[in-house]
């Protein structure tokens, strides 16, 4: 299958689990993860009108943003950020997903350069209780939050999560909903947050029936990874 008919493909899943849940569909982005994928790959798709893309490696991300930069491309960084890495982050990236302590935003915040608009940041939660994915429980969102809010070159825009891997479709569902009341109750309080960034291609129209506003979508826009 040919990336076009995989974008088309994706379009309709999303269309379709926007219909069931009675949203419009453009109230939902698609994040194209294009972690491992050559640079003419992201081309061919940015020629199909697909413009937002997330990278999870950082030396691997920076060749390919100086490669398509006559595309105007808007770039996530999604993957887990070093306290020492901030620096090439704040200069290539438009957003940052993967904020899970105040020092990464307080440096990304001093380091973006003057002449870039603020740099736009979601806190990931680690809805489960499993270690090591990265993200923060939900009782410290609404400090970072805090803090976040009171920097002034970066832009807090709302929550990413990675959902833990499990078959349970309800219980997948509660974890969906869960996050859903949080994001509400975290954009009563800060004006700039409008994002939800849940579901990835396995799971991605089960999050739009619950509320998320971006999906991160690899695999099923771009076929497997190559190794
Ligand atoms: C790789 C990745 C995705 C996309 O995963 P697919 O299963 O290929 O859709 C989404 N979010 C994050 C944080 C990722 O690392």
């Amino acid at each position: 299958m040919d990336i076009e008919t995989r974008k088309d493909r994706l379009d309709q899943r999303i269309n379709t689990a926007a219909q069931r849940a009675g949203r419009d569909p453009s109230t939902i982005r698609l994040l194209a993860v294009s972690k491992k994928q050559p640079a003419q790959s992201i081309r061919e798709l940015a020629g199909f009108g697909q413009l937002a893309f997330g990278e999870n490696y950082l030396q691997e991300a920076v060749e390919k943003i100086g490669t398509l930069s006559d595309l105007g491309l808007e770039w996530h960084f999604i993957g887990q950020l070093q306290r020492n890495k901030t620096r090439v982050v704040a200069e290539n990236f438009d957003w940052v997903q993967s904020i899970d302590r105040a020092v990464l935003a307080e440096r990304l915040s001093n380091q973006r350069p003057v002449d870039r608009p603020a740099l736009n940041l979601c806190i990931q939660v680690r809805m489960s209780e499993e270690t090591g994915k990265g993200g923060i429980v939900i009782d410290e969102i609404f400090p970072l939050a805090g803090i976040i809010d009171k920097l002034p070159r970066v832009n807090l825009r709302g929550l990413m999560t990675i959902p833990q891997n499990t078959s349970n479709v309800e219980k997948q569902r509660q974890s969906f909903r869960r996050m859903y009341a949080i994001f509400s109750d975290l954009k009563s309080r800060f004006h700039t947050v409008d994002t939800l960034s849940m579901g990835m291609s396995g799971d991605f129209e089960l999050a739009i029936e619950e509320g998320s506003t971006m999906i991160r979508v690899g695999a099923a826009l771009f076929g497997p990874r190559p190794a």
